[in-house]
């Protein structure tokens, strides 16, 4: 993990205990953006996951 990962989940709740209807993983997060904190999404914190703002599979 990097530094910007980690700062990311600091700001992030946690997540429904579901898995990830995406990837089936328990990395589901609650996130806000500092901008619009009231709008809160949850989103997928797998790497290995294409709906996850994390997502490397596609990249070099
Ligand atoms: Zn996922």
């Amino acid at each position: 993990m990097d530094r910007s990962f980690m700062a990311f989940m600091n700001q992030t709740k946690d997540g429904p205990q579901e898995p990830c209807p995406t990837c089936g993983c328990w990395g589901l997060r609650r996130y806000a953006e500092p901008t619009d904190p009231d709008n809160e999404k949850v989103i997928c914190t797998s790497r290995t996951c294409p709906s996850s703002p994390f997502y490397r599979g596609n990249q070099p």
